[in-house]
């Protein structure tokens, strides 16, 4: 089962689109690109040296260069996708 389905990567691809995020690989130059089928959530960490495991976090679409392997991160609130009902809210588990 895909975790993102097909609507929702053509969403992400015409947000990206329409902020101009459409340059080649910065680091090989290749224009293809994956959209990995699932969102990264990093936690920040806001207490010094102390681990924070379940604080605020930034959701973001990971998009993979198809040739070196170079990946990039979008935050989803910036473009504009955050609080949609398929996208899972800081904190939820992403279904599998
Ligand atoms: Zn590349």
């Amino acid at each position: 089962m895909q975790a993102l389905s097909k609507e929702l990567k053509d969403k992400i691809i015409k947000a990206l689109e329409a902020r101009q995020a459409k340059l080649p690989c910065p680091r090989c130059g290749h224009q293809s690109f994956i959209i990995l089928d699932g969102f990264f959530n990093p936690t920040l960490q806001t207490e010094g040296e102390v681990q924070v495991r379940a604080g605020p976090s930034v959701p973001t679409v990971v998009v993979i260069c198809k040739q070196c392997g170079f990946i990039s991160q979008h935050a989803l609130g910036v473009l504009g996708l955050l609080g949609q009902e398929e996208i899972p809210s800081p904190g939820q588990k992403i279904p599998s």
